[in-house]
């Protein structure tokens, strides 16, 4: 029998497990074992060898090695085997180089990978969708994707929607009763939850299945690879620059090689010095490079608790210019505590600290007994009733289990000495209308044991007044008045203003032998009973981070569906609400038009009382007036505005999956802070890309004009192909990944968000690799002709000078690549792996030019100690002949 057709309790001890207890952790493991883990397969991935292998597949390499494999053929073994062991160690570096970026990938994609919960052991637990096996309960509620395919067992008001399976678009109502029908399709399955489906109403419990290829998903999981692009904005653009880079380097090399000839040089020789030239002057290592720097940058954000799902985001959070965030949980620490109650014109007050449920009750600051309080009764049992959350005790900790609003009403009426299992022996739930953001409230249906009926409603109280006709006061039900309305409201402000998060608790009794009610029906023609106000104090880092942000161009918008008032309270207390900013709310915000809208966005700091659906709109009016947009989101109906937004964000903590599908960051803490991290490190991470790009290009536009200069002045070679192989290897490859770990530069989130649409040579880049550049091939070339002096016996000794000068240039030089501003602007020793990479290729110069054994390999010769003051003097000047420019311009 197919498990559709079961009942509940068969499928249970079919897959022998249990509706309380779940799976032992025990047992899990062995099915785990035993049946693999709950992942739909991919596709093959490159091997190793291959990857390996595709470093040599660059037409240039090629050219080289075929070149060398000639210059073998003609005997010339020592310089053959030199460089096709460069090129091979240039390969390997490459490989490392590709495998590292790819395995920090993977490792993302596993960090956000989506996670479930799960009953293990009596106990519903987060686990990684991975882990789940056969048998397991999952409970899953809006926003959800379903983590296996499940026979359903509880369903409230549970829609799902199946289109990635069914091409149905409208989500389909759940049920918990047997399928008799025969044969049904996966639409009809209306006990049945699949694999990779959206939870879009309600919420549920169901017992695994199917797991991994084995569910309806995993039959169809060929066609759904989903082949999303890693690439970012400014890879492609490198990639476009290397090929016209490609293009430049092989004109110029052509040139050298042609002037060379035509000036009298030997042909074999030119040849082999123009296709290592040309090698070493196209930076094909640069995307690679690039890559690493931006999986390296997305770890360090990592360890500052931000997962970057989408490459892209780490160069588009540069660019922000304005944070929109959520409130509650966010910019707030998310753990409630009700500290005021009030109904029918008498306020109480209740002490206690966090989720511990010892406080006491107060009426006008005398101590009272609240079980002897009808109304205050009846606030809090009701607030316990319509409530999903738990409140559990971990050693001597209180920790709450489910959303903080529901668990701070909890605590509030365990303080009183209520008990919600023993509430419920006098009260049965029969039905659950589901909190969601648009409607702002939640109600139940409950009998108790007379037989009576009613329903219970908590809500923003605003809107809970407004569906309202009448309300509790002193004891008895009375038709609202005007008055009582404006009592209300009184009420409602007071307890806002003091930054209180408002829950307001309604009733109605309803007809015992009425049958299911739609939501609408039951939400409706109220009695109001009164409101609970509880704290919900900010992140303590958040006021900092919020000011930090202004000085970095970026503007903090708090967008919340809290009341205005409480969400104008804690915006002034962060320094978000200033004078010169306004308050909105959702209900203004509706009449505007997106014209109107655009007009006053930039003005609004705080928008309150608004819905999900709200935030696409100030996305797009805040795009469409030029700024770059981070939103936040937790919720399904966030994922329009996360996906729209430049940035999208979603709360690790709190977020659904879709909001966590549709987000390009997630915040592992739910913080604002974080944000602000991130953003820091986004900057940083495109200004290491920038002074990589800076140093390698200016180096080989100095390796390819000396060469040029020497050909044009007919002189011979000042450098040999192996020695500008060995520069490429050694002196670009290591300082520059070490300036892709480089530390922000002080005024980093000093100045304004960059404009996304600059060019990588913008703010002066261009300007520097080629005046450097220009600078390191002249005196390069200057110390080569001091040292030759038209003597052929010399031309040996004035290469190796030639080749201590280029080096010891670009060493020198790759300091200044650090700050925008000039080499004296930082300490250069600041960057440990830099001095550590410029000491070892040093150390690897010298060796190359003072130890015996290598000196044939490389055609060197070793310097006279008188001459090392030339070369270093030359070498300096390219990088302080431009920096004193700058220390003069400081002064003046
Ligand atoms: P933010 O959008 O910043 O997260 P928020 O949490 O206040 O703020 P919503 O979750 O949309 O936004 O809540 C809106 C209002 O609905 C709250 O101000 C509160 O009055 C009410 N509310 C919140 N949670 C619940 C709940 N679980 N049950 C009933 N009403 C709730």
């Amino acid at each position: 029998m197919k498990y559709h057709e079961m009942e509940a309790r068969e499928v249970e001890e079919t897959l022998n497990t249990d509706r309380h207890e779940g799976m032992s952790e025990e047992d899990a493991k062995k099915r785990l074992k035993q049946f693999g883990y709950n992942e739909l397969e991919e596709g093959e991935k490159q091997s190793a060898l291959l990857l390996f292998f595709s470093q040599f597949k660059d037409f240039m390499t090629l050219v080289l090695l075929a070149a060398t494999l000639i210059s073998g053929l003609l005997g010339e073994y020592i310089d053959a085997i030199a460089i096709i062991a460069i090129v091979v160690i240039n390969g390997f570096l490459g490989f490392f180089q590709e495998r590292k970026a790819e395995k920090s990938l993977s490792a993302l994609k596993e960090l956000s990978s989506p996670q479930v919960i799960a009953l293990r052991d009596g106990e519903w637990k987060k686990i990684s969708s991975k882990e789940v096996v056969v048998g397991d309960l999952l409970k899953f509620t809006s926003g959800d994707r379903i983590g296996a395919d499940v026979r359903l067992i509880e369903c409230n008001n549970l829609e799902i929607e199946e289109s990635a399976l069914t091409g149905e678009s409208l989500p389909v109502q759940k049920s918990v009763s047997p399928v008799k029908t025969d044969d049904p399709g996966i639409g009809d399955m209306e006990n049945m939850g699949f694999m990779g489906t959206m939870v879009t109403r309600g919420n549920g419990i169901g017992i695994v299945i199917g797991t991994g290829m084995k569910t309806a998903m995993g039959q169809i999981a060929d066609l759904i690879q989903n082949a999303e692009s890693m690439t970012t904005p400014l890879q492609r653009r490198l990639e476009q620059l290397g090929k016209i880079l490609i293009v430049v380097a092989l004109l110029l090399t052509v040139l050298v090689v042609a002037i060379g000839v035509l000036q009298g040089q030997e042909l074999y020789m030119m040849f082999l010095a123009g296709v290592s030239l040309a090698v070493a002057a196209i930076p094909e290592g640069l995307p690679a490079i690039v890559t690493v720097a931006l999986s390296l940058g997305v770890q360090r954000m990592i360890k500052q608790k931000a997962i970057v799902r989408k490459l892209p985001a780490v160069e588009t959070l540069g660019c922000a210019s304005v944070i929109c965030s959520d409130k509650t949980g966010t910019l707030t620490q998310n753990k409630m505590t009700v500290t005021h109650i009030w109904s029918g014109g008498t306020e109480w007050t209740v002490d206690g600290i966090g989720y511990t449920p010892n406080g006491e009750f107060y009426k006008r600051e005398k101590k009272i007994e609240p079980k002897s309080d009808k109304a205050l009764q009846q606030m809090l049992m009701f607030g316990m009733l319509c409530n999903n959350a738990e409140i559990k005790q971990k050693e001597s900790e209180y920790i709450i289990d489910g959303d903080p609003t529901e668990g701070a009403l909890l605590v509030a009426g365990m303080k009183a000495g209520y008990n919600r299992s023993s509430l419920l022996h006098q009260f049965q739930i029969t039905e659950e209308f589901p909190f969601d953001s648009t409607r702002k409230m939640m109600s139940i249906v409950v009998n108790d044991q007379t037989g009576r009926r009613f329903i219970v409603t908590k809500g923003a109280p605003d809107v809970l007044a407004n569906i309202s006709d009448t309300i509790l006061w002193n004891g008895k039900r009375q038709i609202m008045s005007k008055e009582m309305s404006a009592n209300i409201n009184e009420a409602i402000n007071d307890l806002a203003s003091q930054a209180l998060r408002t829950i307001a608790i309604g009733y109605k009794e309803v007809s015992a032998g009425a049958g299911k009610f739609d939501e609408k029906e039951a939400e409706k023609n109220l009695t109001f009973i009164g409101l609970q106000g509880m704290i919900d104090p900010p992140r303590t880092e958040v006021k900092s981070a919020v000011k930090e942000c202004k000085e970095a161009g970026i503007k903090t918008i708090m967008i919340t569906g809290d009341h205005v008032v409480t969400a104008q309270a804690i915006a002034k207390q962060l320094g978000i609400l200033t004078k010169s900013s306004k308050v909105m709310d959702g209900r203004t915000l509706s009449t505007l038009g997106t014209e109107e809208l655009e007009e006053v966005v930039e003005d609004v700091s705080v928008f309150a009382r608004v819905s999900p659906e709200h935030k696409l709109k100030i996305v797009k009016a805040l795009q469409n007036r030029g700024h770059i947009v981070a939103m936040t989101g937790d919720g399904i109906n966030d994922a329009p505005a996360i996906k729209a937004a430049d940035i999208g964000i979603a709360m690790g903590i709190t977020g659904t999956d879709v909001a966590k599908e549709a987000s390009s960051l997630i915040l592992l803490d739910d913080n604002f802070a974080t944000i602000k991290s991130a953003i820091k490190e986004g900057r940083n991470i495109y200004e290491n890309i920038r002074k990589f790009v800076r140093y390698l290009l200016a180096s080989n536009v100095g390796e390819i004009l000396v060469m040029l200069f020497a050909m044009i002045m007919a002189l011979p070679l000042p450098l040999v192909p192996i020695q500008i192989l060995w520069v490429n290897l050694v002196t670009d490859g290591l300082p520059a990944m070490a300036l892709g770990l480089d530390r922000p530069e002080e005024n980093v989130m000093k100045r304004s968000p960059r404009n996304p649409k600059e060019g990588i040579f913008s703010r002066g880049l261009g300007w520097k690799v080629v005046s450097r550049g220009f600078l390191i091939g002249i005196v390069t070339l200057l110390a080569f002709i001091f040292s030759y002096q038209g003597n052929p016996e010399q031309l040996a000794y004035a290469q190796t000078v030639a080749f201590a000068t280029l080096v010891l240039a670009q060493l020198i030089h790759v300091f200044d690549c650090r700050s925008e501003k000039s080499v004296f602007a930082r300490n250069p020793f600041g960057n440990k792996y830099l001095v550590g990479a410029v000491i070892s290729s040093l150390l690897l110069m010298l060796a190359v030019i003072y130890w015996e054994p290598v000196q044939p390999i490389f055609h060197t010769l070793p310097i006279k100690a008188s001459d090392w003051l030339m070369i270093i003097g030359l070498s300096s000047v390219p990088t302080f002949l431009l920096g004193f420019t700058y220390l003069a311009r400081k002064t003046k």
